[in-house]
């Protein structure tokens, strides 16, 4: 009943390759051209011919008590470390890929050398794993091991690619019994019980058990017990509480809610995975199609705000890319879907990877404040922007890498209801009802992409798609013109014959991308690749400023140059920027700067209702009173609108204030996002002086100038900063403090959205215990 309700929705099946079903007899497989992506591709495969299946089968031959006198793995595969066994899993699914796609018969009887090595370490009752079954007895008294259903998920995926690309049938037993053995610990558990269960991460274990099912018709009660209310819930009332959800974690339980909807038809699963697409990719996303700081969700629409050396964890943007392949086929009309499929390909994934490593080395994250790296420490997992090695890493992104690397050929075509779409642009051909397609292209280094039909002639439908990014795209069909729309697929219905060619040209041109929440910071874009300043070891302490005007592109290249920082800096596509300091996001200056006061509460005239400053807000307990708004110092603060100091590059902010009591870390005013991207000044720090301050997240240290004292208690007190080339603080008119070379300018603070008075960012800090009046910001 359930498959008729997803037949019936439209959805058809072709275009859903339930894991397990054999591919049309008439397409055969894709293989990749020589490319960048098959660079990438040749270093991984390189990887997998050289690891040695017994250390990676080390820990999975000792938990079953088998012998094995392997030297062990290090990293996160270490025998002491709980996460251990996931990397094999990875290593299924990436043989699998690359077994299928090149049709090598080694990497076929190593994936079958695995699988059947694997066989002999299951338990009698289904258990498969590199640590002892144990740990799941601790997982459901309520500790908190490391993650042991997420390493379970990755074995049961590399086994189910196993089946579906090889048709190993000892991987699909193995597998059945993986998912039997969860049944029985899951099955004794009550539904409370589960739900804290699932507070530890568990991977794509739905996805897994549902894609089981597609395949079995067996275990969907067991998938949809991997339900976490605590995520499923808001997603499902198109709620973004994202903010403070651990990213890898949870976009892992959404794959798994696509997956529900693929084989389920609920309409629910389908909400839930399609808003938070939405919802990651439209307001959680960096400019390169990465997410989440320091492995965590901030708030919507922070993305300046939220720079850091640990942003866009790769292994996130592996589990985006699955879960936009998932909705594509779900919505094959999509093609904002494959849009960010390729911008995530072009501008983190295929440079996570060195292109000097003979074993495809990754990097954990991709980070993105200006201090931020690419260069080799040898593989340390603690060390941001380092990349792996052959066995002393084994993060999870170098798990993920496995896959990601050798899985390009699968989305770059579609051939659901006999229609031939072209997704992607990467060179590879397959052959569809006897017709060869062929994509030939530079892409994405230059904008013309060929795509050749040949064999006898055939009538069918081909889809070519237009990039959103593309405007004034042209397309022609043997010199003839047909339309083309960004955003859309041109769709070509006639009979192909030999030698038809379809010429798509996406003219490439610079763009500079505004970020959301700050109108003066930018990234710049050529065609669909972001560019990135090479700095060498050298990194700027912020931000630069760069001057758009003298943006320079080296003839006939990809390359470019820019004034940024007072010094002209090589630009590059960022997937080509290795083994150095780089930085993708620059202050433009404000084409007319805004000069003169931008903001002034005078906060004293409150009962003449005069309304001068209605979008102050007195919050927590804040009285109007003789000279200005009283504070309590116990939660009483004044919230001012958000986006006050956005596009300046000079400001100064002042204001009156009477202490009545003095505590460190109080705030006279605090404008910011968070407690890495702020301005602020506080009566005394535990150096006791006042002290002015700000910062933006990713820069090591904030700028600041202190006073000489703390400022006075029970006298009205005028203070001032001025933020300019220079910082200086002035206490009643009298300059106090001056720090001669700030690192950061103005500019780079933006449309902050929580603009306080009396009251810090950080939540912890005590609030401001006596009354602030004639707040002023100007520039
Ligand atoms: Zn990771």
């Amino acid at each position: 009943m359930k498959r008729r309700t997803l037949l019936s929705s439209g959805v058809a099946l072709a275009a859903v390759p339930l894991p397990g079903a054999p591919a049309a007899p008439t397409t055969g497989k894709v293989r990749l051209l020589p490319s960048r992506y098959l660079d990438n591709m040749n270093r991984t495969v390189a990887y997998l011919r050289f690891v040695d299946l017994d250390r990676m089968l080390h820990m999975f031959r000792v938990t079953a008590g088998l012998p094995s006198d392997a030297v062990p793995l290090g990293g996160w595969e270490a025998p002491d470390i709980q996460l251990r066994g996931h990397s094999t899993g990875h290593l299924l699914s990436g043989l699998a890929q690359a077994a299928h796609y090149l049709d090598d018969a080694d990497l076929t009887a190593r994936s079958a050398a695995l699988v059947a090595a694997l066989a002999t370490c299951q338990a009698p009752n289904g258990y498969l794993s590199a640590f002892p079954e144990t740990v799941f007895d601790d997982l459901e008294a309520g500790k908190n091991p490391w993650a042991p259903y997420y390493t379970v998920h990755k074995i049961l995926a590399g086994l189910l690619d196993q089946h579906r690309l090889l048709g190993d049938p000892t991987a699909l037993r193995i597998a059945e019994g993986i998912a039997d053995w969860t049944g029985s610990r899951v099955g004794g558990l009550t539904r409370e019980q589960m739900q804290k269960v699932l507070h530890v991460e568990f991977g794509g274990m739905n996805e897994a058990l549902f894609d089981l099912h597609a395949v079995t018709g067996a275990h969907e009660q067991l998938a949809r017990a991997f339900d976490h209310d605590e995520i499923f819930v808001p997603l499902s009332e198109r709620r973004d509480t994202l903010a403070g959800w651990h990213a890898n974690t949870d976009i892992a339980k959404v794959v798994g809610a696509a997956a529900g909807y693929q084989v389920t038809g609920e309409q629910r699963y389908r909400t839930i995975a399609g808003y938070f697409w939405d919802q990651v990719v439209r307001q959680h996303s960096y400019v390169i199609g990465g997410n989440a700081n320091a492995e965590f969700f901030g708030p919507p629409g922070q993305v300046v705000s939220q720079l850091g050396e640990n942003t866009c964890e790769n292994c996130n943007t592996y589990n985006m890319l699955k879960l936009t392949r998932r909705l594509y086929r779900i919505d094959p009309s999509r093609t904002d879907y494959l849009d960010y499929y390729e911008w995530a390909l072009l501008n983190q994934m295929l440079g996570e990877q060195d292109p000097d490593s003979a074993h495809g080395n990754v990097t954990y994250y991709t980070g993105l404040s200006s201090t931020a790296s690419r260069k080799g420490k040898e593989g340390l997992v603690s060390d941001p922007g380092s990349y792996s090695s052959d066995y002393g890493n084994f993060s999870c992104d170098h798990g993920t890498g496995l896959e990601t690397h050798t899985g390009f050929a699968e989305p770059i075509f579609d051939f659901a209801g006999g229609t031939v779409s072209v997704n992607l642009f990467i060179p590879s051909t397959v052959t569809f009802q006897g017709s060869t397609i062929t994509i030939k292209t530079g892409f994405p280094y230059d904008g013309r992409v060929h795509v050749t039909v040949d064999g006898p002639a055939r009538t069918f439908t081909l889809r070519v798609r237009v990039p959103g990014w593309a405007r004034d795209a042209k397309l022609h069909v043997n010199g003839v013109a047909h339309p083309a729309h960004p955003g859309a697929f041109a769709s070509l219905r006639r009979t192909w014959r030999p030698g038809d060619v379809v010429t798509l040209d996406l003219p490439m041109r610079t763009r500079w991308l505004p970020a959301p929440d700050n109108p003066a910071v930018h990234a710049l874009a050529y065609g669909p690749l972001v560019l990135a300043a090479r700095y060498g070891t050298t990194p700027p302490a912020a931000l630069p400023i760069a001057d758009p005007r003298t943006l320079r592109r080296e003839a006939g290249r990809a390359e470019f140059s820019v004034v940024a920082g007072g010094t002209r800096v090589r630009l590059s596509p960022f997937l080509d920027v290795h083994h150095e300091h780089y930085n993708v996001y620059f202050a433009l200056p404000p084409a007319r700067p805004r000069r003169g006061t931008v903001a002034e509460y005078p906060l004293s005239d409150l009962r003449e209702k005069r309304h001068r400053w209605p979008d102050a807000v007195l919050a927590g307990g804040a009285v109007p009173g003789e000279r200005g708004v009283e504070l309590n110092g116990t939660g009483a603060h004044v919230v001012l609108p958000a986006g006050l100091p956005a596009s300046l590059d000079r400001l100064t902010v002042s204001a009156w204030v009477r202490l009545d009591s003095i505590t460190n870390s109080a705030r006279v005013f605090d404008l910011g996002f968070n407690t890495q991207s702020y301005l602020f000044l506080t009566p005394r720090t535990g150096l006791g002086r006042a002290r002015f301050a700000m910062k933006l997240g990713g820069m090591e240290t904030e700028d600041f100038v202190d006073a000489e004292i703390p400022l006075p208690i029970g006298v009205w007190t005028h203070v001032e900063v001025r933020v300019a080339d220079t910082l200086t603080f002035l206490i009643d008119g009298t300059v106090t403090g001056v720090n001669p070379a700030p690192k950061m300018n103005a500019l780079l603070l933006g449309a902050t959205h929580f603009n306080f008075l009396g009251r810090s960012q950080n939540p912890k800090h005590p609030f401001l215990h006596g009354a602030v009046a004639d707040f002023k910001l100007s520039s």
